[in-house]
Parts: structure tokens; sequence; C-alpha cells
């Protein structure tokens, strides 16, 4: 991705695309900043700095050509490429992932990891699930670029340095646990409960706060 837009931008994109991609699927052919906005919930001058970094001005009076903008957002998240995603520890949150249809954004996780032999050799939701042992050699054939990380917290770390020996470049960590990883393996961490708990304090914040500005 390109490393000039900002870290907030580049996730917003995403949500922009499913938005577009919607209403595109409604016959919808053009939209003002004003009606993403209304829908997001994102403040219209922040739509406006985003779509700009891709070089995509809407036009006043006009608004954005919905398509067109699909193409652009398309092109620029790489959309048309299956991203191919693995999955270790198939519990309580593994399970719930695997049950999920990421193919919408494509995206499949096209193998999931256990290390309880119950539940090798099991599907779930079409995902065959493996033995740890495996997951070299799959990760290789399937070309994998994330693997997600719902293990137990005693877990995370040994997992994590069997994930870094397959060559996989990108970890996606739903465990409480800071990793440790190589400079050139990218670890993004997930955590509901800061997530909650940031969301609960602006909540309760008086002040009024444009909650999805930069920060
Ligand atoms: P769980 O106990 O239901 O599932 C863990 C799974 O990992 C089990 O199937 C177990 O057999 C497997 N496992 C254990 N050791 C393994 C190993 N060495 N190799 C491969 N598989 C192994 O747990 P859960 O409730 O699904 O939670 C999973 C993780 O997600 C925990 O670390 C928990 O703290 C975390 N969690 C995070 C969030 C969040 O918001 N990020 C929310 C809930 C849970």
């Amino acid at each position: 991705m390109d490393q000039t837009i900002p870290k907030v931008t580049a996730k917003r994109l995403p949500v922009y695309y499913r938005y577009l991609d919607r209403l595109s699927s409604l016959g919808i052919r053009r939209v003002s900043s004003a009606e993403i906005s209304r829908s997001l919930n994102i403040d219209p001058a922040t739509i406006r700095r985003d779509l700009s970094y891709l070089g995509a001005l809407g036009k006043k009076g006009y608004g954005y050509d919905v398509d067109y903008l699909i193409q652009f957002l398309r092109e620029f998240l790489k959309q048309d490429e299956m991203t191919h995603v693995i999955l270790i520890g198939v519990g309580n949150l593994g399970t719930a992932l695997l049950q999920y249809d990421f193919l919408k954004n494509n995206t499949t996780i096209v193998a999931a990891f256990d290390n309880d032999p119950a539940k090798v050799r099991s599907k779930i939701n079409g995902t065959p699930v493996y033995s740890l042992n495996r997951m070299e050699e799959i990760v290789k054939e399937e070309n994998v670029l994330v693997a997600i990380l719902t293990v137990p917290v005693h877990a995370a770390q040994e997992v994590t340095n069997e994930i870094v020996k397959t060559g996989i470049k990108g970890i996606l960590n739903f465990t409480p646990t800071r990793l440790r990883a190589p400079e050139d393996v990218k670890i993004h961490h997930i955590d509901l409960s800061i997530e909650l708990q940031s969301f609960i304090y602006f909540l309760k914040k008086t002040d009024p706060v444009v909650v999805n500005e930069d920060e």
C-alpha cells in the first residue's frame, strides 16, 4: 500500500469499498460525500480528504461516480486478488471466525490448525483443521499471507515462532500477549476489551468529540 497514505485513512478504505459496492449492486451510480457521511457516520471533510489521497476528486454538485471509485479502490486495495489466510487455535473465538464469510472481501481461510487431536481432521464451515506439523507445507502450497492467532495465552509465543518459520509475513493476533517476531513480520493486535473500554470512554465524555477524526 502507498506509504504516503495515513494509517487511519488506509483503515477506512475497505469501509468505503464495501459501502460503494453495496450502492453499485443497488444500481446507484453516484454519491455525495454528505451521503457517504450519513451512512457511515464519518465526517464529510474526512471522507473528501481520504478519497483525495487516491486522486479521486468529487465534482461539485455531482459527487463521486460510484463505479469509478469502486474500480479505483479495488485496484488500490488489491480486491481482485484472493488473499489466503490460516487460523491457529480452533476454540471458541477461532470457530466463530471460521464461521464468518470473509470471501466477500476476497479473503479466505484456507486451513485451520489445532493441537487437540479431537479437532484435527474435522471441517468447520468447509475449512479443514490440521495438526500444527502440517502448517509449513500448507502455507507453501496455498501461498498463505496472513495467520490469525486464536490460541490460549500460554501457547501464543511458541505458536508464533512456528508461524514465523513458515515464512508468513503477517499475524493477526487476538491473544492478549505482546508477541515477539522478526521485524519483517508485521503483527496486528486486536483486543475487544480495549476497543470497548475506549468506546465507553468516548461515550461517557461530556465534551463533544468527533470519534471518527484522525487521532
Ligand atoms: P479456547 O480455549 O476456546 O480455544 C483455544 C484453542 O487453541 C483450543 O482449540 C486449543 O486446543 C488450541 N490450542 C491450544 N494450544 C495450542 C497450540 N500450542 N497449538 C495449536 N492450538 C492450540 O480459547 P478462546 O476463548 O477461543 O480464546 C482464544 C484466544 O483468544 C485467547 O488467547 C483469548 O485470550 C483470546 N481472546 C481474544 C479476544 C479479543 O478480543 N482479542 C476475545 C476473546 C478471546
